[in-house]
């Protein structure tokens, strides 16, 4: 076993504290990781709260990671020694299921679904239509610690062109919002609009322009809108009824990133027919959507889950080569659970990456 430490909660109710732990050596397939930066998502205060009912504690969130493989296993021949590689949201899935042979392992309908990075399998034993595991794991340790070990399928390689933690948050804020982009065919000359300016809303809105597409991102926080216009991107304040008005059946995509229960009617009304808005914020009901709004021009919402591991590697080297990344906010690991107050606060531009040495200097 490996002695690893990281930083983890107990209850919901708790603060992220200084947490020791063991992991298991690489096996054959495996390689270790030192990791040296991990993003802060959103989804990892959901999880730490148990805001989706499925929390296992200790809660040891962290799916953006980045690191330096220090082991390989004996089979290991995608990675070697000293190479820069990423993990995102999933560790492994079931690899049988129809999803997972079409390679699309983020929606893996095995009986555990896929293992995320932290927090066990999607589908825990309890919920498993066999009552069983095939993970033979009910809780992980995610990136939020000094130390991974992952199947080398599940990790990705950074581009040397991309600062490790500026590649962090692309492993699950830029992958969420490249894939359905990609899905839904975002292409050159398209308005795409980007609702939510958090830290899925930043990459949405850079891998959009990147894409070619008109892009306009909707806020509900005046100070954004100054920012937004520094960075020369089209910015609506939600609240604006005039502005909203004047976007009406313009719009040949949207993507909500809002984290909570919200009325997604006002941005369907600036969908043109047969066009989608895709939310991927909101995992959980949202406000009733009228239906005469959908109907009368045949519009569609949908929803989407990160993205499988071909996108994400896609995602990483898009990035590489346009030159972009995250605007972000490098922390210390003893600053998270102010970090997290932050980003409920909408008080971060717009993500904070933790660097891992704070770890070891904290020891
Ligand atoms: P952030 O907090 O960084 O950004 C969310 C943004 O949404 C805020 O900056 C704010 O932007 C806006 N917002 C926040 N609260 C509200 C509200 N009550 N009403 C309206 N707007 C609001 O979060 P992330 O970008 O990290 O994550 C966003 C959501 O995406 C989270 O719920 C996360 O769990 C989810 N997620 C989903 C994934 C998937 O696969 N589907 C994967 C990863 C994350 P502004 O100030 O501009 O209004």
């Amino acid at each position: 076993m490996i002695k690893a430490t990281g930083y983890a909660a107990q209850h919901s109710y708790s603060r992220l504290k200084s947490f020791e732990f063991e992991r298991a050596e690489a096996g054959t397939h495996e390689i270790e990781i030192a990791v040296l930066f991990c993003g802060v998502c959103h989804s990892d205060i959901h999880q730490v709260k148990n805001e989706w009912s499925n929390t296992v504690y200790p809660c040891m969130p962290g799916h953006e990671v980045v690191g330096r493989v220090t082991k390989v296993g004996g089979h290991v021949s995608r990675h070697k020694v000293g190479d820069m590689v990423g993990v995102g949201c999933m560790i492994e899935s079931c690899r049988h299921c129809e999803p997972c042979t079409a390679g699309d392992q983020n929606y893996c309908e095995g009986p555990n679904s896929w293992l995320a990075t932290y927090n066990g399998p999607m589908v825990p034993k309890a919920m498993a239509p066999d009552g069983g595991n095939m993970y033979a794991r009910d809780n992980t340790f995610g990136g939020y610690s000094d130390v991974l070990v992952v199947n080398e399928d599940f990790a990705l390689k950074i581009p040397a062109a991309l600062k490790p933690e500026v590649a962090a948050p692309i492993l699950c804020a830029g992958v969420t919002t490249y894939s359905p982009m990609k899905h839904w065919g975002v292409k050159k000359g398209d308005k795409v609009g980007i609702i939510g300016f958090g830290g899925l809303g930043d990459m949405a809105v850079k891998l959009a322009r990147a894409m070619g597409a008109d892009v306009v991102v909707f806020t509900r926080t005046k100070d954004k809108l100054d920012e937004a216009g520094r960075l020369g991107i089209e910015v609506v304040l939600e609240s604006d009824a005039a502005a909203m008005k004047a976007l009406k059946s313009s719009f040949d995509f949207m993507l909500s990133t809002i984290p909570e229960k919200h009325d997604i009617n006002p941005f369907v009304a600036l969908l043109k027919r047969d066009r989608t808005i895709c939310v991927v914020g909101a995992l959980e009901p949202l406000a009733p959507i009228n239906n005469m709004g959908m109907a009368l021009h045949r519009k569609s919402v949908a929803g989407s889950l990160i993205g499988n591991l071909a996108d994400t590697q896609e995602v990483l080297d898009f990035c590489a080569e346009h030159g972009i990344g995250p605007d972000i906010q490098v922390i210390a690991i003893h600053d998270i659970n102010d970090a997290y107050k932050k980003v409920e606060h909408g008080d971060v531009r717009f993500r904070f990456v933790i660097d891992m040495a704070s770890l070891k200097a904290e020891a």
